[in-house]
């Protein structure tokens, strides 16, 4: 298991594994650059084009994210052995949909086309809830 799905939901991890087998039969090669991200590390992204330098790469604050429930992940392709984000993101966009998984890349207002997350119909307020009773 990589470094990377630490902290990640085990069974949206396993949901992942298969994932990643069906982009790898039609010859897409992806690698997961981020999973489970605390609510601090989510501040801090949060903050970056806002209160510190360079561009916003996040709408959500801490809590207001899947990757804070360890349900979201996000991609890139391996290609050549590089790593890209410039790749085939219609197919992983189509296979993450028929898979049933959520697609940033099917997202109007931010667009996030590495991002996939799986909230088994559940809102990120719900989490928050359920956050905030565990804690007590
Ligand atoms: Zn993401």
């Amino acid at each position: 298991m990589s470094a990377s799905r630490i902290g990640l939901d085990p069974e949206f991890a396993k949901k992942l594994s298969v994932f990643e087998a069906r982009l790898a039969e039609q010859g897409i090669k992806v690698i997961l650059t981020w999973g489970y991200r605390s609510v601090a590390e989510q501040n801090k992204l949060y903050a970056k084009g806002r209160t510190a330098p360079g561009s916003i790469v996040t709408n959500a604050y801490g809590g207001y994210s899947w990757h804070n429930y360890g349900l979201a992940a996000d991609y890139a392709f391996v290609i050549d052995g590089n790593v890209t984000w410039n790749g085939p993101w219609d197919k992983f966009g189509k296979t993450a949909r028929d898979f049933g998984l959520e697609w940033g890349g099917d997202w109007k207002k931010f667009t996030d086309r590495p991002h996939v997350q799986c909230t088994r119909g559940r809102t990120l307020a719900q989490m928050r809830a359920a956050a905030k009773r565990a804690k007590q």
